[in-house]
This record gives structure tokens, sequence and C-alpha cells, in this order.
């Protein structure tokens, strides 16, 4: 972890500000209908109040567009808190101000107040230099702990760090940073990947950075149909990007140049309509025929790719092998993720498809990480800077 962390400066009775990722899924009742992102900062949390600081947390919510919105007030979020860490959550009525800035000053340690929805002000998205300075104001040290907003350049997520000074990674962010490099830099070899999902287009910059470090990437998904066309195998109807031929046949030519062995799918589940009642067939070496959809990835692909990562020391995967949502596109996927779980290497998983995917098997405890950041995990492994990283101190 190449940025200092919590763990690296002196908290005691200071008031910390925390950038969280409370992004979290709400019911038509206004409740938390999935608090995986709440549990995740909860190390970050025990560790500051051990250590007697005083909490300060801010987050988003989806997307109220720079003005005070009600369905997107982060109260629900605060009573689950509670719950979860059994002492009161304080929720300020705004993210700036004097009234907050005077509930922050009242904090004693180990006492938590979460301030109301950032993206309350289009200020925040905008990264306005005054908004990031209000927000400095409230704390005495800048934590960021948001690593699903951290390719975001938003006030919260970076720009204050200009203003409050030190500015630190949360244990969620070490942890993140510390397994996605552990894929990006000096993997232990051989690193696999595995890519899947619907769209070749969406993960062409992935698969280019990823190719200058594995030994093996395994293609499943949708993105598999543009790369066999290029190859000249049949098919059929299956979801074809046609602008990205070109960009496929660059793919395939630098795995042969890297001497990457690259591994599509040669037998495939197919039908004629994506719904879970279709009738369905498995096809290989005659390919798909007219009319028909290759929608998840055929027994024989399964033992190919599970042949390849039971050597891996690293694997890295993200996207679901087939349709995983309907039950007769979902065994390659599920397969796929029983192979995962069974390495004994370094194994990280991203993507929201891929962990609800990953949540169809019992498996999730045998992965060693799975990133809370969908974007944000992609641009990591991108090879990008990501803002909400680049603006924390270094060690
Ligand atoms: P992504 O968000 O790019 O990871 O894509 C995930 C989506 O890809 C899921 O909703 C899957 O249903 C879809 N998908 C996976 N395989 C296929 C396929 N062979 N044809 C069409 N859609 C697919």
């Amino acid at each position: 972890m190449p940025k200092a962390t919590l763990r690296d400066i002196a908290i005691q009775g200071k008031r910390l500000f925390v950038r969280v990722d409370f992004n979290v899924p709400l019911s038509k009742a206004g409740e938390v209908t999935d608090d995986t992102r709440i549990r995740a900062v909860l190390p970050t949390l025990a560790y500051a109040f051990q250590e007697g600081a005083r909490v300060i947390l801010a987050s988003h919510l989806g997307r109220p567009g720079g003005k005070v919105d009600p369905t997107y007030s982060l109260r629900p979020v605060a009573a689950r808190l509670q719950e979860l860490l059994d002492k009161p959550v304080h929720l300020a009525a705004d993210c700036v101000g004097e009234e907050t800035e005077a509930l922050a000053r009242a904090l004693t340690p180990g006492e938590v107040l979460l301030l109301e929805n950032l993206r309350f002000h289009a200020a925040e998205e905008a990264n306005d230099p005054a908004f990031a300075q209000a927000l400095a104001r409230l704390g005495e040290v800048y934590v960021n702990d948001a690593f699903g907003a951290a390719h975001r350049a938003h006030a919260s997520t970076a720009g204050m760090a200009a203003y409050l000074q030190p500015a630190v990674a949360g244990l969620l962010m070490e942890q993140e940073v510390t397994y996605l490099s552990k894929v990006t830099d000096h993997p232990e070899q051989p690193l696999v990947a595995i890519l899947g999902g619907a769209k070749v287009s969406d993960k062409i910059p992935l698969i280019m950075n990823l190719l200058d470090k594995v030994s093996a990437l395994l293609v499943g998904g949708g993105m598999a149909y543009t790369l066999l066309q290029v190859q000249g195998y049949p098919v059929g109807d299956s979801l074809v990007e046609p602008d990205c031929l070109p960009l496929a046949r660059d793919i395939l030519a630098k795995a042969s140049e890297r001497q990457v062995q690259c591994l599509l799918p040669r037998d495939h589940v197919i039908a004629q309509d994506i719904k879970a009642d279709a009738p369905t067939r498995v096809v290989t070496d005659e390919g798909i025929p007219a009319g028909w959809k290759g929608l998840d990835i055929g027994v024989q692909s399964v033992e190919r790719f599970r042949e390849v990562l039971r050597t891996a020391r690293t694997v890295v995967w993200n996207g679901p092998m087939g349709v995983f949502e309907m039950a007769p596109f979902r065994q390659g996927t599920v397969e796929i993720a029983r192979a995962v779980a069974a390495c004994t290497g370094t194994t990280v998983v991203g993507g929201g498809d891929t962990i609800a995917a990953l949540a169809l098997t019992d498996c999730s405890q045998a992965i060693t990480h799975i990133s809370t950041g969908g974007g944000a995990s992609l641009e990591f492994l991108e090879g990008k800077t990501l803002p909400g990283i680049a603006c924390l101190n270094d060690r």
C-alpha cells in the first residue's frame, strides 16, 4: 500500500472526516435492503473508536441532482448503522454549514455523526473548492474509505484533501488497494483473468491492460461472441457488437503476440429467446445456428477453464459467463464461481453482477477479496489513476 492509512497517524481525540460509500439500495418503504457497503466500513469505525477518535461520516446516496430530496435522505442508513454499531448515530440535517460544524465540534471521543446526502449540493459533483473547504472545516483528519467512489473527482472524494491534512486511506480503502494491486503490480504467476458480462465494448481498456500481465485470459458471457465471430466461428444471433470487430481482432492479435493463452468458449447453451422457459440446446464445433443465441458456456468450456484455474496463483474475475439471472443459463457461471473458490492462490472478484452470481453459490467465503467498488475496481484494473486514491498522502 503506497498511501498512508489511518494506522499510520495519531488519531486519539481527533475529529476524523471519513468519506464512506453508503450508496445502498433502499426499498419503497425506505429501508436498507442490502447493507454490505455499511458493514464494509465497520472495521474502520471500530479502529477509530478504539483509538478514541471522534467520527464524522459523509456519503452520497443515489442521484438527487444537487437538490434536497427526502427520497434520498441518509436517515435509513443512520438507522441501520445505529443497529450495527449498537450506539447512537446522529444525523446532521445538512452536510455543511454552521449548525453542522457545531455538531461536529461537540462530538466526544467514540461518538459518531452522519452527514446528510452530499449530493443535495450540486457543488459536490462539481468539485467546487468553496464546498470542499466547507467540508474540510468539519474535521481535523481526512479519511477516504469510499473505494466505490474513488474513481470520481468530487469535493468529498478528492477535492477536500487539498484543505484537510493529513489525508489518509481508511481500512476498507487499504484492503481494496492492497488486493487489487496484487493483480496489477507484480502478480504472483500464473495470473489468470476471467472476463464475462454482456459487452466487449465495456471491457476493452481492461482487457488491453490485463493482456500485459496475465498468462491466461478466459472469456465467457455475451462478450465472447464478438471475439468468436472474428475467429470465424458461427455465432448465429448471439450478442455481437459489429463496431468492436476491429478491436476484437486487436485483442486476439495482442494475446497471441504476448503468448497469452486466450480461451474462448467452445460449447454453448443456446436458445432462441432470452427467457427462462425457452427451449435450450447445447452446441459445440458445429457452431450456433441462425435464430439462436449463445446464453451460457457449456460443460466442456467449464472443464477447460477449470483446468487453467487449477494451477493459477492469482485470479481476477469480472463478469458472468452467461445470463445467470435465469436458471437455464446459470450453470456456467456457478461452476466458474466454484472453480475460482477452489483455487489456492489469491482470488479477486469485482463487479455487481459477478458478486450477485457468486452469492447464488456458497463460495463467497472462499474468495480472497470481493471488491465493493464496481466502476472503481474496473478503472483500477484498467491501470487508471483514481482521484480518490491519488489525493491521499504517500506513506
Ligand atoms: P456486465 O454488466 O457487462 O458485467 O454484464 C452482465 C450482464 O451480462 C448480465 O445481466 C448477463 O445476463 C449478461 N450476459 C451474460 N452473458 C450473456 C450472453 N451470452 N448474452 C447476453 N447477455 C449476457
